[in-house]
């Protein structure tokens, strides 16, 4: 048989090397199932280590560093201007995912999961074909199961498509070329915010334009205001309620023209990143041919153990939903693949935790007030400011602040939201409070090593609980009041 041209027959095989589909494949190798990897790209990782997280959160390390290099000063120590070498920079980052990426690629090797390099596209309910293959890789593979774990690629604005080295996605961004003098990032989500961040430390005038009426929509406004006045001061200027209605190339940059109740007029940028949202990666891979179902937002159906309406195909991670964050992707893959060992497992978290990985960070969990407002649920909540902690002080910190929403008849804790350095590190003792069903009095009774930022969860839960006592003394005063 001449190779490449050969099927493969196999119980499961997983497509997408990401953070969803290599933990399923590592899970299901572990469980005793004879599986494969599928990668379109001749790496392992996916969008996370190569284009994503990794090399962002990188990238925001070298921009905290130059922010409290100039904090310092506040305290008396002074360093000079930063010189930024970005050749090493980007070495430096690239270095960090080669060494994860090695990682990656030596567990599946010691686990006997085989990556095979090519781009999977189904042909029925049990077969896939590989294009573009690299060699040694079959042409088709025969499968009892498939996980689907595509992932997701950015959208680009609609109507706006321009072919320019000046028009810059997440990736080009994440690339560093050079240190445009203007840049101006479309989308006050998640990526706006992290790479206007990178980009207004290593020097650039950064200007947002955001859609709505407020930078990262959705979010409890408490604890954005905040990161809203740090941004303030680092970025050129913040235009909300805000659209890009233009783009031209012209000699000396992209020209953007606006439109919105306060939208400016045309501007001249160096670079312009679109940052506008991810689309799920389930078109142009024949799912069509499949029993798969589609949503109209182009996500993959699924249910809580991640099984499609297809009974071969699961699916997991970005292309099933959102939140599109690596995490989910992770827990689900390992859901998916334990459902398939036929163990009793089920996506069914109570809290995906998500963070910001700005300056403050922003950090998440369970129920938010926004949420429960929107859903009518009736909760109590309560702060603790960061102006208050030992630790904060002692490490400069301007503001910061932790938030518990609690039920305020069961005193469960519903959700927990976070601002502040190393809000993104606080949150998982939130999120295990949550999935073990913890109260308020769990958080209280539970000692916080002092002095560290991890008590302020403790003294927001203690905070809450003085605030149920007061009420409680109150309406007995006002019972007692109406007995006498
Ligand atoms: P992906 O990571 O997208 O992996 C999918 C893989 O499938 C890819 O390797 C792709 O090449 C492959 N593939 C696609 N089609 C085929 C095919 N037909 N055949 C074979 N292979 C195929 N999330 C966080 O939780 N924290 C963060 O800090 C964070 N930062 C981010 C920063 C940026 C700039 C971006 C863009 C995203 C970030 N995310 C972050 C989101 C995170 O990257 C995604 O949620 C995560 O990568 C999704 O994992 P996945 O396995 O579903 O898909
Ligand atoms: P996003 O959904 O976080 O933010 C997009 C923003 O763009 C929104 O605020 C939206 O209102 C705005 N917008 C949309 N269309 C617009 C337009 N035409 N003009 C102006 N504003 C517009 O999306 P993203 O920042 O592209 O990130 C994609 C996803 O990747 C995130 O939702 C998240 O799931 C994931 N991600 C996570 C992290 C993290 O976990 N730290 C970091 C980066 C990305």
């Amino acid at each position: 048989m001449v190779i490449g041209e050969m099927t493969q027959d196999v119980d499961l095989v997983v497509i997408g090397a990401g953070p969803g589909g290599y933990p399923a494949a590592l899970r299901a190798a572990e469980l005793g199932i004879k599986c494969v990897i599928v990668e379109a790209k001749k790496k392992v990782g996916g969008v996370c280590l190569n284009e994503g997280c990794i090399p962002s959160k990188a990238l925001l390390h070298a921009a905290e560093v130059i922010g409290e290099a100039e904090h310092a000063e506040s305290f008396g120590i002074s360093f000079s201007k930063p010189k930024i070498d970005l050749d090493k920079l980007r070495s430096w980052k690239e270095s960090v995912t080669g060494k994860l990426a090695q990682g990656i690629a030596g567990m599946c090797k010691s686990a006997g999961v085989e990556i095979f390099y090519g781009r999977a596209v189904f042909e029925d309910s049990r077969n896939i074909r590989l294009e573009d293959v690299a060699e040694g890789a079959p042409s088709r593979i025969k499968f009892k199961h498939a996980i689907l774990a595509t992932g997701s690629r950015p959208l680009t604005l609609r109507g706006l498509d321009l072919e320019s080295p000046r028009l810059l996605d997440s990736t080009g961004a994440l690339d560093i070329k050079d240190i445009p003098g203007k840049l101006l990032v479309v989308g006050g989500g998640y990526i706006g915010l992290e790479m206007g961040t990178v980009y207004a430390a290593l020097g650039s005038e950064v200007t947002v334009v955001e859609m709505t009426d407020g930078l990262l929509p959705g979010v409890d406004r408490d604890l954005v205001r905040p990161l809203d006045n740090h941004l303030k001061q680092k970025f050129k200027s913040i235009l909300l309620n805000t659209k890009v209605s233009g783009l031209k190339e012209t000699k000396g940059g992209l020209e953007v023209a606006f439109e919105g109740q306060d939208a400016p007029g045309s501007m001249v940028f160096d670079k312009v990143l679109v940052a506008v949202g991810r689309r799920p990666n389930s078109d142009g891979i024949g799912l069509e041919k499949t029993g798969v179902e589609i949503d109209k937002q182009g996500f993959v159906v699924i249910d809580e153990q991640c099984r499609t309406q297809d009974k071969r195909i699961l699916a997991v991670g970005d292309v099933s939903g959102q939140p599109m964050l690596a995490h989910r992707a992770t827990r689900q893959g390992v859901v998916a693949a334990e459902v398939l060992a036929g163990l009793p497992s089920a996506f069914d978290n109570r809290a995906i935790p998500a963070v910001v990985f700005t300056e403050p960070e922003i950090a998440w969990c369970g129920l938010t007030e926004t949420e429960a407002r929107a859903k009518n649920i009736t909760v109590g909540a309560a702060k603790f400011p960061w102006s208050a902690s030992g630790r904060a002080q002692t490490l400069s910190l301007a503001a910061g602040q932790t938030k518990v929403v609690f039920d305020p008849e069961s005193t469960l804790v519903l959700g927990v939201g976070i601002v502040g350095p190393r809000a993104g590190e606080l949150i998982a003792e939130a999120v295990l409070a949550i999935e073990m069903g913890a109260t308020l009095e769990d958080l209280v009774a539970t000692i916080h090593p002092h002095p560290t930022l991890s008590e302020t969860v403790m003294e927001a839960a203690t905070a809450a609980r003085a605030r149920l006592e007061r009420q409680k003394a109150q309406k007995s005063r006002e019972e007692a009041g109406t007995r006498t």
